[in-house]
């Protein structure tokens, strides 16, 4: 093992000046030993299980297109469940790809998801029913909790989720201007979903009021 007088330390491998002083160094250099300590590669050890789910959502994508192709008085409901299964590998992915921009990726799947379902609902039966009591208000409540557990699992900053927890919170609220105009038939998903809302807000002002404040000056030019 080479040494470097001047710093008193041991250097590995075979390198030609010390890391830290660029100065001369005396001794034998094994050549054969690097610098850093070789690392086995680690397979990934969930990919057989996500290769099983990707299958599975294929497998069950398609043979709901085989029944409804076989039964097609039923409607074309199938297209809902490739929407389904699209939107949540491409959340998954951007859960994956784009680690930084999770909560981002989360609400856009909101507004995408729920933008699809009013459209479809209107257009199957001419008003909205299902959507607005069911697929908005679990959708809006899904997601804020979703955000709150991933912030807390992949240790975000509040800066980079408090924005969408904030907006996401705050459609929440839809279902309740919706609840109290007698749109809804059933009220069970909106009252969940406001309370999530307001426990939300509630949270971020008690918990976070500073950092809230700071993004709604920054984000309005205040
Ligand atoms: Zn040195």
């Amino acid at each position: 093992m080479k040494r470097c007088e001047k710093c008193g330390v041991a250097v590995c491998g075979d390198p030609r000046a010390c890391p830290l002083c660029q100065g001369d160094l005396v001794g034998e250099g094994d050549a054969g030993a690097g610098v850093f300590p070789s690392l086995p590669a680690v397979p990934n050890p969930h990919k057989g299980l996500l290769q099983l789910i990707g299958l599975a959502t294929v497998v069950a994508a398609a043979i709901c297109i085989a029944v409804n192709l076989s039964l097609p008085a039923s409607g074309w409901w199938s297209v809902f469940v490739v929407a389904g299964v699209v939107s949540f590998w491409l959340t998954f992915w951007a859960v994956v790809k784009k680690r930084g921009n999770i909560p981002k990726a989360i609400l856009w799947q909101v507004g995408l998801i729920s933008s699809l379902a009013l459209l479809w609902d209107w257009w199957t039966s001419g008003s909205l029913k299902w959507s607005i009591d069911f697929v908005l208000p679990l959708l809006l409540s899904g997601a804020m909790v979703a955000m709150a557990v991933i912030a807390r699992v992949m240790r975000l900053k509040i800066q980079d989720y408090i924005l969408y927890l904030m907006l996401d919170a705050l459609f929440g609220l839809i279902p309740f201007i919706l609840l109290l105009c007698g749109a809804l038939r059933i009220v069970y998903p909106s009252a969940a979903c406001v309370a999530v809302s307001i426990i939300s807000l509630a949270a971020l002002c008690l918990y976070e009021g500073k950092a809230m404040k700071n993004e709604i000056c920054r984000r309005l030019h205040l």
